[in-house]
């Protein structure tokens, strides 16, 4: 019997009150499972209190702050002044998760607050988390002149597209998470683009309690379904599963800094 592999879940919201019931199981389940690390990101100001005052308990959580869109009328500009002391206090903290989803309301106020965010993580050089729906055009010339201003890359949160739009994330300096999307046959664009991606390009997410997988549909996710977004992409990918899970291991550990 081998020692199961390190891997880590570079996205899960272990902080919605939805873990509040069980959050030490639902994170001992992970850890049976070799799942020791997770990477649990900020969407509003209020909410980045309650993921302080959690993460004092968890040593193996790894903190983002940010103002997500879903969240808008939650958000006010002045959230990016505490955004910024939020950074200052807390240098190993990566600005997540953030972006611009056609989907939500007052679209002014998304790219304000998106922008003022990718101002902040160029100025703390700090990796980023991001969020996209039906954006990932709109977003793309705005990330990449982040970059050229000091924002070291990070992660395009929920990878779904096609080789050509993964491998231009990635010449960026970003890995795609990938989820629950590639445990579905029918998710056929995003199951190509991620069996030809070099390996660098991936890092393991579930987006727990959301995004489930195959099977699993309309329950609550949970970080130990990494395993599962795993033996997926084993199945899709030539290298042996040894290198597959170090190499994967290795780009979270880079690019998310846990
Ligand atoms: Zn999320």
């Amino acid at each position: 019997m081998t020692t199961p592999p390190a891997l880590i879940d570079s996205h899960c919201h272990l902080d919605f009150p939805i873990f509040d019931v069980d959050r030490s199981e639902v994170m001992a389940r992970a850890v049976s499972q070799g799942i020791q690390r997770f990477v649990v990101p900020g969407v509003a100001r209020l909410q980045w209190t309650r993921l302080l005052e959690l993460a004092k308990h968890y040593p193996q959580w790894y903190l983002a702050f940010g103002l997500h869109p879903y969240f808008t009328q939650e958000h006010v500009p002045a959230d990016l002044m505490h955004l910024h002391e939020h950074l200052k206090a807390h240098p190993t903290a990566l600005v997540g998760e953030i972006g611009l989803d056609v989907t939500c309301e007052n679209w002014p106020l998304q790219q304000l607050l998106f922008q003022g965010q990718l101002d902040l993580a160029s100025a703390f050089h700090r990796p980023i988390i991001l969020h996209h729906r039906k954006s990932q055009d709109i977003m793309y010339p705005l990330v990449k002149n982040a970059v050229s201003r000091g924002c070291p890359g990070g992660v395009l949160h929920a990878f779904s597209g096609s080789y050509e739009q993964a491998m231009r994330w990635h010449a960026l300096g970003f890995a795609l998470g990938i989820g629950g999307t590639i445990t579905y046959e029918r998710a056929r664009k995003t199951r190509d683009a991620v069996a030809r991606v070099p390996l660098s390009a991936l890092v393991l997410e579930t987006d727990s309690p959301d995004m489930p997988v195959a099977g699993h549909q309309g329950e609550r996710n949970e970080p130990v379904h990494v395993k599962q977004v795993l033996e997926a992409l084993l199945a899709l990918r030539p290298e042996a599963a040894d290198q597959v899970i170090q190499q994967i291991t290795c780009n979270t550990r880079r690019l998310l800094r846990c």
